[in-house]
């Protein structure tokens, strides 16, 4: 680990925002980590829903917490998810996991111990810096971060851009999806209203090479003194890898 402290990028949002892949992409060509917080949300679900636990049952989940071995790359091109020796990268964005990652969420124990997590690893990164997408991550997480970006969309530009990536879902459902989660998520933390200090960057109008620019716009408008990053001119791809441009937007779970 370096001395310095690595400068973090928190980025909240909606689901269907695209912040989990605008994050991913931003943090690539900066050359910077990348943390998916909910990834952690969901995998503690997987691993409840695994050992026949009802997520409504918060005192059984906080429970289950003491065995929950939970590791993430923080790599922006190879996101990969771990409970124990499972790779749970895929299962965890199962419509199962989905629709109940809400209530594992709004369990405060939860939300303390994985807090805590967090913000170990955003210290613990070897990059110059690191970007955390989530909900909470302007106002709990690192709500002293250097950079601090709320990343929105109209709402039915965030269903169409998850309708679309989804093969078999009737895109009325995977809206009523979507705004559940949200309106569920919402009862805990307010992600749809910039905390002070926070930039909003609305994505309603742009697409997901602009998206990516505008966030890096705000990271370096936020740097202190000095030299710009290197950011390359290249557009990279959702996935944070391939060269070229792609005109999809939004992550893959529902
Ligand atoms: O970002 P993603 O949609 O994968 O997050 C899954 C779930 O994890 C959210 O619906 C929310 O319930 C929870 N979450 C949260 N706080 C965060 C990140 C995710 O409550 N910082």
């Amino acid at each position: 680990m370096s001395e310095r402290t690595p400068i973090v990028v928190a980025v909240d949002g909606p689901a269907g925002s695209g912040k989990s892949s605008v994050s991913k992409a931003a943090a690539a060509r900066l050359g910077f980590a990348f943390l998916d917080t909910g990834a952690a949300y969901r995998a503690l679900t997987w691993f409840a829903m695994r050992r026949g636990i009802d997520v409504a049952e918060a005192d059984a989940v906080v429970g289950a917490i003491a065995d929950f071995d939970y590791r993430i790359d923080t790599e922006p091109g190879r996101l990969r998810v771990f409970v124990g020796e499972t790779d749970v990268t895929k299962d965890i964005r199962d419509p199962e996991v989905s629709a109940r990652v809400s209530a594992v969420a709004r369990i405060p124990d939860v939300r303390l111990r994985l807090n805590e997590l967090f913000r170990r690893l955003l210290a613990s990164t070897d990059r110059e810096g690191i970007v955390a997408e989530g909900r909470d991550i302007t106002t709990v997480v690192a709500p002293d971060a250097p950079v601090r970006i709320l990343l929105t969309a109209a709402p039915e530009v965030r269903a169409a851009r998850r309708a679309g990536e989804l093969d078999g879902h009737a895109a009325a459902d995977v809206a009523a999806q979507l705004h559940a989660r949200d309106h569920a998520d919402l009862q805990v933390v307010d992600f749809m209203t910039a905390a002070e200090g926070v930039t909003t960057v609305d994505s309603t109008d742009l697409n997901f090479d602009e998206t990516v620019d505008a966030v890096i716009d705000v990271i370096q408008a936020a740097r202190p003194a000095g030299p710009p990053l290197p950011v390359p001119a290249r557009r990279l791809r959702r996935d944070g890898r391939a060269i070229g441009t792609d005109p999809s937007r939004g992550g893959t779970d529902v």
